[in-house]
């Protein structure tokens, strides 16, 4: 199957999975995770009508978005930012997954209000405790609404997970409806709703189920484009 014909599958399986749960397909979008591959694979999405592209690491995403300037994409990081690159880095990007540290937001948005841009950053929630995991524990998540108040370029627009990889879809199902109603009880204790927007959960193997659990944004990659060349 060609790239065209799995991005299209894809997306009709995101068009069911949003209807059977009634919400509206238009409601989840569907950001194409393109790390470790070339900007030939990136280049027959964008042909088959895809915009937004997620890369996890900050070198080759710099290196891709230099090289397909011609097209009109959006892109997101879905992976770690380092505080000490965030100056150059940041500017770059769309959308922000990853976000973990108060010290982070205010870099970001120091580097979007001087490079004229407006980012949207996700708050990277840990539900699982693993060590080895980046992001937020949710007790240690309000600190940084309160960080973006104060923001004046970059705006966080929502939340983002990654659980425990799982070996079936539902093993992913509890971590995506915590996601859900931590971002229900922070609406409730007065986050304002522009904060929580967004919730980015979802993968391959489980966004079906994630979308379920009311999730806007699902990042897939090996559905699109097969299985990734394997890496050190
Ligand atoms: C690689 C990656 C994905 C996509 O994973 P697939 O299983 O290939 O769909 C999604 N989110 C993050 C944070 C990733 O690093």
């Amino acid at each position: 199957m060609s790239v065209a014909d799995r991005l299209a599958h894809v997306r009709a399986r995101i068009d069911a999975a949003a209807r059977s749960a009634g919400r509206n397909p238009s409601s989840v979008r569907l950001v194409a995770i393109s790390k470790t591959l070339p900007l030939s694979a990136i280049r027959e999405a964008y042909a088959a009508g895809q915009r937004d592209f997620g890369e996890n690491r900050v070198q080759e995403a710099l290196s891709k978005i230099a090289a397909g300037t011609d097209m009109a994409i959006r892109w997101h990081l879905v992976g770690h930012l380092q505080t000490n690159k965030a100056r150059k880095a940041g500017p770059a990007f769309a959308v922000m997954h990853g976000i973990d540290s108060v010290d982070l937001l205010h870099k970001l948005d120091a580097a979007a209000a001087e490079a004229g841009t407006t980012p949207e950053l996700l708050i990277q929630v840990d539900l699982a405790g693993e060590a080895t995991k980046h992001g937020v524990p949710p007790d240690e998540v309000p600190p940084l609404f309160e960080a973006a108040a104060g923001c004046r370029a970059a705006r966080v627009t929502g939340l983002m997970t990654v659980p425990p990889r799982p070996d079936d879809a539902e093993d992913a199902r509890p971590y995506f409806a915590r996601l859900r109603a931590l971002r229900d009880g922070w609406r409730k204790s007065g986050v304002p709703d522009s904060m929580l927007q967004e919730l980015s959960m979802g993968m391959s193997g489980d966004f079906e189920v994630a979308i379920q659990e009311g999730s806007t944004m699902v990042r897939v990659g090996t559905a699109i484009f097969g299985s990734r060349p394997v890496t050190a």
